[in-house]
């Protein structure tokens, strides 16, 4: 069979996925450890038994429903190629909107900044990629997670990022920091959403936060206060029905210039604000 030949079948065996093409092209330059730009170049190309085999092997996992991120354990996010294990959440498009408002804030040049609940270091690597002078903590409270991002942190050849274990705030040595960014679990116990597509893979540890969907996000929020400089920045990211909540715990915990922005679907997905200490 030709390269061309297999993406089609693979492509039509995969027709309940909404990326049926693209997972297939995805699995099969896993198999031949080549960039999605081979194929264009070699359609013709005759596979090897042994890589049609091997092949054939990831598309059965694929069609049980495993996300093809776990099945090569990678996962692209801004500009990076992360490691994922199925101990955390796989990176998502929608959370590059947080790292982008992150990046246009008034932050000093050389600004501290803590990633709480960083699962594969997504949050904290972008930004340390695109900011080298930022000085960036990353924890988690999962020990696989500490150790995914830190090879992350490796492979992306990072030296201003530390990561370390810690469930929110409670093994943070008390600092202040310009900015504390998390992407936490805020979908609620038993919600159906659980039950459907990549997500059944995903840890509950990094998905569910009580039965309002709301538990972690109120420590965080409520805590960071001790945490941030007098105009430090807080940027969380929630659930598209949670802004109004998130945006009144900001208020409640004393932030000011509170804001909520939309995902590519119109839906409200991450809230920010500032830190203002009462003069
Ligand atoms: N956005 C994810 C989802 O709805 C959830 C991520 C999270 O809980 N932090 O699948």
């Amino acid at each position: 069979m030709t390269i061309a030949e297999l993406l089609r079948s693979a492509t039509q065996a995969n027709a309940s996925s909404d990326s049926a093409a693209l997972d297939a092209a995805l699995l099969l330059a896993h198999v031949l450890n080549v960039d999605l730009s081979y194929f264009k170049a070699w359609p013709d190309r005759t596979l090897s038994d042994a890589d049609q085999e091997h092949f054939n092997g990831l598309l059965q996992r694929r069609l049980e429903g495993e996300p093809v991120a776990f099945i090569i354990g990678r996962q692209g996010f801004w500009s990076l190629d992360l490691k994922v294990s199925p101990e955390t959440l796989i990176p998502r498009p929608e959370t590059e909107l947080l790292v982008e408002k992150a990046l246009e804030l008034p932050l000093p040049e050389d600004a501290s900044v803590l990633d709480l609940g960083t699962g594969s270091g997504a949050i904290a690597l972008a930004l340390a990629t695109e900011r080298p002078e930022w000085a960036v903590s990353a924890v988690d409270c999962m020990p696989g997670a500490v150790a995914l991002a830190r090879g992350n942190c490796q492979q992306c050849a990072l030296s201003n990022v530390q990561v370390f274990q810690s469930h929110w705030f409670a093994q943070i040595p008390p600092q202040q920091f310009h900015l504390i960014v998390s992407n936490p679990p805020y979908i609620e116990e038993g919600d159906r959403h659980l039950f459907e597509g990549d997500v059944r893979f995903e840890p509950a540890s990094a998905l569910v936060s009580g039965p309002d969907g709301l538990e972690d996000l109120r420590v965080i929020v409520a805590r960071s206060a001790d945490y941030l400089t007098p105009q430090g920045w807080l940027l969380v990211e929630h659930g598209f029905q949670q802004g109004d909540a998130v945006r009144s715990l900001f208020k409640a915990a004393g932030f000011t210039t509170i804001d909520t922005l939309t995902d590519l679907n119109g839906r409200e997905r991450v809230t920010l604000g500032c830190y203002t200490v009462a003069a």
